[in-house]
């Protein structure tokens, strides 16, 4: 048996495979397991497969199917658009990226800067979106490339990619966007992004883990990008390595299911996301919603709660799977860089809580989150004031301070 927990809110951090997904992909691991590279029937069967995936996923992304690498993830994705582009470059030293990236933007962006590189990373409003005006101002001539997701895998926030895109494309430089917390969630549209390159992930869609794209639009030209590691030459050189046909499979199967579903899944969980939010703000005092005031994904939260330690409300909620920042970071004993980057302080950050609702999400879900979560921030809050009542005020005091 599957221990399944009685209440997963992490969507954001990942979603299950859906059963179509499951179901299309079964076949592949046994008796279609032929390597779309070899010539015979069992590889061309192989590769009609892994073509149609990437025609569904060029579909749902609005691009061309040779416009797209099929990668592990958004990880290698990102690392391959910084890595691949800045290798190639023999005269533009700047990488622009804003200061929210997932650690694997940040990541190739810092070994960039030890490169000899220069890195700006851009600031974002206390909402969460980048600072426009500063982007006008730090994209320049000397830039390379401009690198900004498209939402936020720890507030949801959505970024202004094709304005950024325009000042990027303006100055000379190229536009990355990381859009593994959008696909199959929001539309997302590479031509209207305006977008040279963008990453996408399946895991976050109901598809499987380890399987991702990377577009690279027909207008930019391919000799602008180099691979990161060399093999057999699959995926246009790009990204060599026998095709891992289940997972594409998968992915693409996922992409489907995304292009039937994505409008009336976005609406309900949106408004189930403002009815939870509501609750929150009303029952949980002193509590406040970061980025509420800019576009957000539908299905994703960040709530903070002063002077309650996000890791104590978790610890306490056994059946309850939530989040205390982006999973990727966990363990990390810094605080949320994105939270940071709005304006938070260090404690109030680590106060924050992550809800991520899913397709199969249901208001029953989100009651079974809500009375635990309003009890427990009580009990800590309870026990703090004891704690501070006892020992004058002192404990309480230091308590409060370090999390505000
Ligand atoms: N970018 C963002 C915004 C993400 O949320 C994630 C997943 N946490 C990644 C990149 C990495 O994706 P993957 O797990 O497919 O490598």
């Amino acid at each position: 048996m599957p221990r399944t927990p009685n209440n997963y809110l992490d969507y954001n951090a990942t979603t299950p495979c859906a059963d179509e997904v499951v179901a299309a992909m079964l076949p592949f691991f046994t008796g279609e397991f032929g390597n779309p590279g070899s010539p015979h029937a069992m590889g061309r069967w192989a590769a009609a497969a892994v073509e149609t995936a990437r025609d569904t996923l060029a579909d749902l992304a609005g691009c061309l199917s040779e416009d797209l690498v099929f990668t592990s993830g958004a990880t290698e994705s990102n690392n391959l658009a910084l890595l691949g582009v800045a290798r190639r470059t023999d005269e533009r030293t700047k990488i622009v990226i804003s200061s929210v990236e997932h650690k694997s933007v940040l990541g190739p962006a810092d070994w960039l800067e030890e490169q000899g590189f220069q890195v700006i990373r851009l600031p974002v409003k206390p909402d969460g979106v980048v600072d426009l005006a500063a982007a006008d101002q730090m994209i320049d001539e000397e830039t390379l490339l401009v690198s900004v997701q498209h939402a936020n895998n720890e507030t949801g926030v959505i970024q202004p990619v094709a304005e950024i895109a325009r000042t990027a494309h303006r100055r000379g430089a190229l536009m990355h966007s990381d859009c593994a917390q959008t696909l199959g969630k929001i539309p997302v549209d590479v031509v209207e992004l305006e977008v040279d390159y963008a990453s996408f992930s399946a895991h976050k869609m109901y598809g499987p883990k380890g399987i991702g794209a990377l577009f690279i639009s027909a207008g930019t030209p391919k000799s602008l990008i180099g691979p990161i590691c060399y093999g057999g030459g699959q995926e246009m050189g790009l990204r060599p390595g026998t095709l891992n046909v289940p997972a594409i499979v998968g992915f693409g199967a996922a992409c489907q299911l995304a292009s039937e579903e994505l409008p009336e899944v976005m609406m309900r969980i949106g408004g189930l996301r403002d009815w939870v939010e509501e609750r929150v703000l009303d029952e949980i005092s002193a509590s406040r919603i970061n980025g509420s005031d800019a576009d957000r994904l539908p299905g994703c939260t960040s709530i903070s709660v002063p002077g309650i330690p996000a890791s104590a409300v978790i610890a306490r909620m056994s059946n309850v799977c939530i989040s205390d920042g982006s999973a990727c970071t966990f363990g990390a004993l810094t605080a949320s860089h994105v939270l940071l980057a709005m304006g938070l302080s260090a404690g109030l950050a680590d106060s924050t809580l992550r809800i991520g609702l899913g397709r199969s999400t249901s208001v029953a879900d989100l009651e079974a989150l809500l009375a635990p979560l309003v009890r427990t921030v009580t009990d800590v809050r309870t026990a703090s004031e004891k704690i501070g009542k006892r020992d004058s005020g002192n404990t309480a005091q230091s308590m409060d301070s370090s999390h505000e």
